[in-house]
């Protein structure tokens, strides 16, 4: 069932639109991420259906009730915002009790439901402590508390895990999901991180400049991005503009590259995964069916882990990422030859003719889901 339609939803402050005709639901017990750079209209959403922006049109229906006119208070919803801190001068259980004194839950009842959260989010026994002596992460699992106590239909985050360091949102976003997944709550998300969004959603949406750009389970929007704009966002630096020939390959900067069979002829825009970047000996040669290695040197070699990113200079076109096992990963300097793997070649619309140009994109970190 559905809980949250948004619906054609418009909101501006003064004369500039923040959102403009956003269509988005969110079905009972999924998590959506809303993901996107920073001034692309995340917040924003999130405030008009907390009821806290006054849209300018559209509509907000959650559980099929149009929100129109319900104040903030009544929506009964969960929030968990940036700017909503706790409360210092309450210890820990205050805070986690203020959503159910303003309910009027009772002072026994609210002592199990206190107990309970915090056993929930990894502090047992917590109710005493001051705010101001815990850390950042124990802070964020009392805000989670507060904000999950009075059962809200629908939880709102945003940026939950913002000020953290990497290592404990790493943790947390995979605990957060289970967490969700365990009580069947609602959640609408929005962050700015690519690798929080995809750890935590079951669908991702990718806003631009108030409207959404593409929206997507997190497979098809990694595996797909419906634009170059969305490509860029995740990371992907290897796009080029080309032209679709016979025999499989789209003429680009790089040379040739294959194109995933039954591409149309004409002119394209490409990504090439880091992944599809194989490669050859420097002068490995064309053959039948092989259009040859495109020289080029290794410039950077980044340690991942489980892989390394490297960056070349191919002897024509734009600098390309490549991803490969530490094993068989080229030296800094090195020349190679360089083959592309067509699975790993992904096709993406043509600009519109209406599209002035796509808006810098602050630079992604390296490709690769969290
Ligand atoms: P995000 O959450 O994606 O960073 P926001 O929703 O905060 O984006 O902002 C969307 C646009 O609306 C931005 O251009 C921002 O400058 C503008 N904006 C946001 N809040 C206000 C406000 N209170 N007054 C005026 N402009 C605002």
């Amino acid at each position: 069932m559905t809980l949250l339609e948004v619906e054609r939803l418009a909101v501006s402050y003064g004369p500039r639109p923040a959102l403009s005709g956003v269509d988005l639901s969110v079905a009972e017990g999924e998590t959506v991420c809303v993901l996107g750079p920073s001034g692309g209209g995340k917040s924003t959403l999130l405030r008009a259906v907390a009821g806290l922006a006054e849209p300018d049109a559209g509509t907000i229906r959650l559980a099929g009730r149009d929100q129109a006119g319900v104040p903030a208070h009544r929506r009964g919803l969960g929030l968990m915002f940036q700017d909503h801190q706790l409360f210092p001068q309450r210890d820990v259980g205050g805070n986690v009790a203020f959503g159910l004194r303003m309910r009027r839950v009772g002072r026994a009842e609210r002592r199990r439901r206190v107990a309970e959260l915090l056993e929930l989010v990894g502090l047992p026994g917590a109710e005493r402590r001051r705010v101001s002596a815990l850390s950042g992460g124990e802070q964020q699992r009392v805000a989670l508390a507060r904000a999950l106590a009075p059962s809200p239909r629908l939880l709102m985050l945003d940026e939950p895990l913002g000020r953290l360091d990497r290592d404990l949102r790493e943790r947390l976003v995979v605990e957060l999901r289970q967490l969700f997944r365990r009580l069947g709550t609602t959640v609408l998300a929005v962050t700015h991180d690519q690798g929080e969004a995809f750890a935590l959603a079951d669908r991702v949406v990718v806003m631009r400049e108030g409207r959404i750009a593409q929206a997507g389970s997190p497979a098809e929007v990694w595996g797909r991005p419906a634009d170059a704009f969305v490509a860029r966002f995740l990371g992907f630096r290897n796009l080029a503009a080309g032209r679709v020939g016979t025999g499989g390959t789209a003429d680009t900067d790089w040379g040739p590259v294959p194109v995933p069979e039954g591409t149309p002829p004409g002119p394209c825009r490409l990504l090439i995964r880091p992944s599809g970047v194989r490669f050859l000996p420097p002068d490995a040669a064309a053959s039948p069916g092989s259009p040859g290695a495109l020289p080029a040197t290794v410039r950077a070699r980044t340690f991942r882990g489980d892989h390394v990113l490297l960056l070349l200079a191919p002897a024509s076109g734009p600098p390309l990422e490549a991803a490969c096992p530490l094993r068989a990963a080229p030296a800094e300097g090195e020349r190679v030859g360089l083959a592309f793997d067509p699975s790993e070649v992904v096709l993406l619309p043509l600009p519109d003719a209406a599209d002035s140009g796509e808006p810098d994109v602050a630079p992604g970190k390296a490709p690769g889901p969290a």
